[in-house]
């Protein structure tokens, strides 16, 4: 959003339609995540959509929820 001044642009990707978003690494994280502690690096200078994401909420229980059930589908190789 104009109002995200503060994220370092390295951290900036674009849509096919030309949209600012966060970028993303080759997991689908975004680049702004520590993988090691989960946490943002960027926290002070986070977009305003991440902002506005409440910990706890109906979205943040239905990502952890689908998170923790992404491999249900996977088949496990034979042992
Ligand atoms: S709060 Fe936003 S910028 Fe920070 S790691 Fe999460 S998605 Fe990325």
């Amino acid at each position: 959003m104009p109002e995200d001044t503060e994220v370092p642009r390295h951290m900036i990707a674009h849509t096919a339609h030309g949209l600012p978003v966060m970028a993303h690494d080759e997991d689908g994280w975004c680049v702004a995540v520590d993988p090691t502690r989960m946490n943002c690096t960027i926290y002070a200078q986070r977009p305003g959509v991440c902002r506005a994401f409440q910990m706890g909420s109906r979205d943040c229980r239905d990502v952890r929820e689908a998170y923790f059930h992404r491999y249900d589908e996977a088949e496990l190789p034979p042992e």
